[in-house]
């Protein structure tokens, strides 16, 4: 018997090969779908980074594949289309779609960008100014990049070990576990789980190369991307006091502002899941001079135009391979994860 995401991957390629895919935003509410992105894979078979391998998404040529669709099939809106038809309480009819990039990684604009920019696609790139600042990369990458280098066979932390056959696996749980911690707590882990897999951090040369610089980020903001903000630090919101959000959230606004030379009119908010802010942050990123701010996941991923929050702009993760990336934007309530 198939597995639920067996069904699903089932369906999907069934609705591929029968062009239903093509048909189903026709017939389906006008909804926006907002997809998040992270990264570009590289073209390599059995692609394994040092980083973490989780915030990959798809090759260069699958990226290619799913916005020739969009363009074919929806209104692809840039950040300024998008602001216009919410305030205007407008309700498109037709199927309409965002796309945007979080973290600032460097394939946005080397593998991503350029795909965009054929396509005449718009998208935002949503980025922590201090991640772009000082060229360190998130917890959830050195962290894997630690149980990855490590030489040893077993791991003893925090009074329990960890097997490293699978060492997925244990990245995965460890991943999991820090997601909506506060950063205090993030910055202690990464430190403890050094010195327990015997390993430096990655260099300052490792770190760059993996990030968009200021000069990109200036570059791109010209042409068909808007650059948002994903906070100052990337610090979960919702483990903040009031005061330090707000200093996130106005602190990032300012430092992109005066480094790209355009008005950051968005916010997506980290890890972006329902845990992950409060009414209180949508009401600071109201205050702090947004227009809009975007989450992620949460059991409906998508929005309809007539109860649309603002403040609340529900993103998706698209699949990969194309049959079911075409089935989860057309029928995100039965496919999206
Ligand atoms: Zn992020």
């Amino acid at each position: 018997m198939l597995s639920i995401p067996g069904k699903k991957a089932f369906v999907a390629s069934l609705l591929k090969r029968t062009r239903l895919t093509s048909l189903i935003p026709k017939l389906s509410p006008a909804l926006l779908i907002v997809l998040a992105y992270h990264r570009i894979r590289p073209e390599e078979p059995g692609f394994d980074p040092p980083f973490d391998r989780g915030v990959f998404g798809p090759t260069v040529t699958e990226f290619e594949e799913q916005v020739g669709w969009l363009c074919r099939h929806y209104r692809i809106l840039s950040e300024a289309e998008l602001l216009a038809l919410i305030a205007r309480q407008a309700e498109p009819t037709d199927p309409c779609a965002v796309i945007t990039f979080d973290d600032a990684y460097k394939d946005n604009y080397r593998r991503a960008r350029p795909v965009l920019e054929r396509h005449g696609a718009p998208a935002i790139f949503f980025v922590a100014s201090d991640i772009v600042e000082r060229r360190r990369l998130g917890w959830w990458d050195q962290i894997a990049y630690l149980v990855k280098q490590t030489t040893l066979d077993t791991l003893l932390f925090r009074g329990e070990t960890f097997a490293l056959a699978d060492r997925v696996v244990v990245i995965r749980r460890f991943l999991r576990a820090m997601k909506c911690e506060p950063a205090e707590r993030t910055e202690r882990f990464v430190e403890e789980l050094a010195s327990a897999c015997q390993v430096e951090l990655p260099s300052v040369e490792a770190q760059d190369a993996e990030l968009m610089t200021w000069d990109e980020l200036r570059e791109s903001a010209g042409g068909v991307i808007a650059i948002g903000s994903h906070t100052h630090t990337h610090r979960v919101l919702s483990t903040l006091p009031t005061e330090v959000q707000r200093n996130e959230l106005a602190r990032s606004k300012y430092e992109i502002e005066r480094h790209i030379g355009k008005e950051v009119r968005t916010v997506a908010f980290p890890t972006g899941g329902a845990n992950a802010f409060t009414a209180r942050t949508m009401q600071l990123a109201q205050e702090t001079g947004y227009t809009a701010a975007f989450s992620y996941l949460g059991p409906a991923p998508y929005n309809r135009w007539r109860s649309l929050q603002r403040f609340n702009l529900r993103r998706l993760c698209p699949p990969d391979s194309f049959a079911e990336f075409a089935a989860t934007v057309a029928l995100p309530s039965v496919f999206a994860r």
